[in-house]
């Protein structure tokens, strides 16, 4: 390895794991302590074992940080580089099941990420604020996930909609989307109805359970904080690190953590709300093209085909979302947006 400037003054490397002799046994945080008081801020990345350009941002920042070429000064920020270290390891999106749906603490845990929760959900309880940082599969621009507006209901009440409409807007992305948990919750109602007959039991306990849809966001919310999940690109795509390691600097100037000067919000953003999810029903369920998130349909316009040959059609004019053509049987095969209204 060649010398760095830095060799001389020496900083606390922090190399992302590469090259692992054992399953994971820890969760690696760090948290910058401003010393005046502040908002509390985490960031995540890898939560999602293939996707890096959170962990690989959030590396590079640890360091600046480290060696005193930023500050903190009020306020705390935690960074947790691999949120999944088992996932992260394996190079996959999930180690033992999808470490981003059902998080809870357990008192008795079942596999890796029930472990992981029981260590993550405390470290999220402690904090006010939430930036997690993934990628997507298929190409496009990257998009911001924030949660439902200010309500008193059942499923997800909240109180902090402009706030996180704020740290949202200020991530960078123009596109927005919202209404996540609800309309999971309405695809669980359905599977709950009409349960898959060769999922395991344990799968189909998940998929049919309303708690299978809170991931970090969700949670940090139902604890009475904020947060929002930004999705910075391409998984493959090298822009998406620049995209991750932007957020973080605007998310610590937007709190005041950073002086760091804030960018203006983008103009022409677009606010687009999920409205329907269908799950594909047959391993021959097949979409009519290889569809990328955010294609715009027409109302009528056949999506895919049933295994029968039945057509899948756009119920109204809107954007097909997260389609997975590899989806499970009885599992999420795309989603439906409209713009909001
Ligand atoms: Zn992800």
């Amino acid at each position: 390895m060649n010398q760095t400037p830095h060799e001389q003054n020496p900083a606390i490397a922090l190399p992302l794991p590469t090259h692992p002799v054992q399953r994971p046994a820890h969760l690696l945080s760090l948290t910058f302590h401003g010393l005046a008081p502040g908002p509390r801020l985490l960031v995540l990345g890898a939560v999602h074992g293939n996707e890096v350009c959170g962990a690989q941002a959030i590396t590079a920042l640890i360091e600046e940080f480290t060696r005193g070429e930023r500050a903190i000064e009020r306020g705390t920020v935690t960074f947790v580089p691999v949120t999944n270290p088992l996932a992260y390891q394996l190079k996959q999106r999930t180690g033992e099941r999808n470490l981003n749906r059902n998080m809870a603490p357990s008192a008795i845990p079942q596999d890796f990420e029930d472990r992981i929760a029981n260590v993550l959900c405390p470290l999220l309880d402690s904090h006010d604020v939430l930036l997690d940082l993934h990628s997507f599969h298929t190409g496009g621009a990257p998009f911001v996930m924030i949660g439902p507006s200010d309500n008193r209901g059942q499923l997800e009440p909240f109180a902090h909609a402009a706030e996180e409409m704020q740290l949202a807007l200020h991530t960078g992305p123009h596109r927005i989307v919202e209404g996540w948990l609800e309309t999971y919750a309405r695809g669980v109602q359905r599977r709950a109805a009409a349960p898959a007959t060769d999922a395991s039991r344990r799968a189909q306990t998940l998929v049919t359970n309303p708690n299978y849809g809170v991931g970090t966001t969700e949670y940090m919310r139902a604890r009475g904080g904020y947060g929002v999940t930004l999705e910075c690109g391409q998984h493959d795509d090298p822009q998406a690190v620049g995209v991750a390691r932007h957020a973080i600097l605007q998310t610590l100037a937007l709190l005041g953590l950073s002086p760091l000067p804030l960018v203006a919000e983008p103009a022409d953003r677009e606010i687009l709300r999920l409205v329907d999810v269908t799950d594909r029903e047959d391993a021959n369920d097949t979409f009519i093209r290889e569809w990328r998130s955010f294609d715009a349909v027409s109302a009528g316009e056949v999506i895919g085909r049933r295994q029968s040959g039945m057509p899948v059609k756009a119920p109204q004019d809107g954007f097909v979302v997260f389609p997975n053509p590899r989806a499970e049987v009885g599992q999420e095969w795309f989603y439906f947006a409209q713009k909001r209204a």
